[in-house]
């Protein structure tokens, strides 16, 4: 590629903080909570105008990994700052209840805008700075394992933020990778786990829908069979939303002209993942329509951008691995649990791998090690780039572990400076205690909460 060479110039610091995260998805938003909650000053970054990450900027729309299947029996495994952040949906009349998927686990849909407006009502409440529409750039080091300042570009131009310990909660790994910290991409060997298109249909009469969901993969099958249609894979998901009027849709599968996933750090994979996106989302919906109850349906909501499953992963002291999900595995510096499946978007489908159900207890503890970047002393990751393999992170990238995982970091990023030491050198006993202290759910000898 040729360069230009662009000149030096003399950067604003825009502020300086005790702790600075990149990124206001579900990790960030437990992150910055949980440290600004202990006291710190905490400065949250975030590239667009609003909280909730892929959860509002992709319109997923639906919280997977807050629940496990404990020997049969539902629980809400994700506790703490989640359960703030749930209430708080709820009393907007936002969150709908618990539904069952596949038969063997929880999840919960929730209304985007009521997310968007819980979230920032959270954050207040804990006097966490907020810095919207503001891009993460890049990274100046103090030296090859101190992170500096971090740089934003701004409508006001580029500007440095500086803090004692950042948390990188950008899903894709940007801040760590600018510090050079070690990443993987995928299964390194170029597969990523697809991303989607969301959107959300609307006008639908939900008396005649009824249990809709189950039939349309039928409908989708007997399609093909006929040859009248092709779809860009199977395991759709068309689920109703709180009102039953509104569903949304989890349909496409973005790919490039080679067959792999679009990556999500590739400009001009991105440029015609949301082309391409939007194209099968209308080719979805002309085939929605023909299902009983959706003839008169519409597409309300086509989201800011394409939903990125998995780009890159940060390598710390552990990789969360499919083995650790379908093992429910225990860790001595466990900091919280995932209690979601294996979920693999591959080419062309959707693979579910459980743990045995009801013979295990059906989550995985994740330890502070997956949260604790080799190499750059000042810098913590939580959320779906966090440390895992692929297949640890096709269950532990949904929003409940990243809940979990964003509180850990923000509490463990607090009781690091108080100690004046290295995150990766605090007492995980004191971080565990601080955890269980403030609600959160971490396994162990822990009794599981019975609340769902
Ligand atoms: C299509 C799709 C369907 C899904 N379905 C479900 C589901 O049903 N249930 C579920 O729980 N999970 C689902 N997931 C997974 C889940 O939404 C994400 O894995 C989860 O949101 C990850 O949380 P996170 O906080 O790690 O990162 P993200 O949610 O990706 O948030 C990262 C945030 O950082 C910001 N950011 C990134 N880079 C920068 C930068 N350089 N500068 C400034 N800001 C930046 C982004 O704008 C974003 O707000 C789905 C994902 C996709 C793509």
């Amino acid at each position: 590629m040729k360069t230009i060479t662009e000149p030096a110039r003399d950067v604003p610091i825009y502020g300086e903080y005790d702790v600075a995260i990149l990124g206001g998805g579900p990790a960030g938003i437990a992150a910055a909570v949980a440290a600004a909650r202990a006291g710190r000053e905490t400065l949250l970054v975030e590239r667009y105008g609003f909280l909730g990450g892929m959860g509002t900027a992709a319109g997923v729309t639906n919280f997977c990994g807050l629940h496990a299947n404990v020997h049969g029996e539902m629980r809400r495994v994700v506790q703490g700052i989640a359960s703030d952040l749930l209430a708080r949906i709820d009393r907007l009349g936002g969150l709908n209840a618990p539904h069952l998927i596949l038969g063997k686990v929880l999840a919960q849909a929730y209304d985007t805008a009521a997310y968007k407006i819980a979230a920032d009502e959270l954050l207040a409440a804990h006097n966490v700075n907020l810095l919207f529409h503001a891009l993460g750039a890049g990274v100046l080091m103090h030296d090859e394992a101190r992170i500096d300042a971090l740089f934003v570009e701004t409508r006001a131009g580029r500007q440095a933020v500086r803090a004692g310990v950042f948390i990188d909660c950008s899903g894709d790994g940007d801040l760590a990778a600018w510090a050079g910290a070690p990443c993987e991409v995928g299964d390194n060997a170029g597969h990523m786990l697809y991303p989607s298109m969301m959107f959300r249909l609307n006008g639908i009469d939900p008396d005649k829908a009824g249990d809709a969901w189950r039939t349309i993969p039928l409908l989708m099958d007997e399609a093909e069979a006929k040859g009248t249609h092709t779809f860009p894979r199977k395991g759709a998901i068309v689920r109703p939303q709180k009102s039953g009027i509104e569903w949304r849709v989890n349909f496409t599968q973005l790919k490039r002209a080679d067959g792999r996933a679009i990556n999500g750090l590739e400009p001009d994979d991105l440029t015609r993942g949301e082309i391409d996106g939007r194209r099968q989302a209308i080719a979805a919906f002309n085939f929605l329509r023909t299902v009983p109850g959706f003839e008169k349906s519409y597409i309300v909501d086509l989201p800011p951008q394409l939903g990125i499953r998995e780009t890159r992963r940060v390598l710390g002291g552990y990789q969360l691995s499919g083995a650790d999900v379908l093992g429910c595995a225990s860790f001595q510096d466990s900091i919280g649990v995932n209690g979601w499946p294996m979920e693999m978007h591959m080419a062309g489908e959707v693979i579910f791998k459980f743990p045995p159900i009801p013979e295990s207890r059906g989550y995985n503890e994740l330890p502070y090690r997956m949260l604790v970047p080799e190499g750059i002393d000042n810098l913590l990751v939580a959320g779906r780039c966090a440390s895992m393999t692929h297949e640890g992170q096709s269950a532990a990238r949904v929003s409940g572990a990243c809940f979990a995982m964003g509180e850990a970091a923000g509490t463990a990023a607090a009781l690091a400076l108080s100690g004046n030491t290295r995150p990766r050198d605090i007492e995980v006993e004191k971080l565990q205690d601080a955890l269980r202290g403030q609600g959160a759910f971490i396994g162990r000898d822990q009794a599981v909460p019975q609340a769902l």
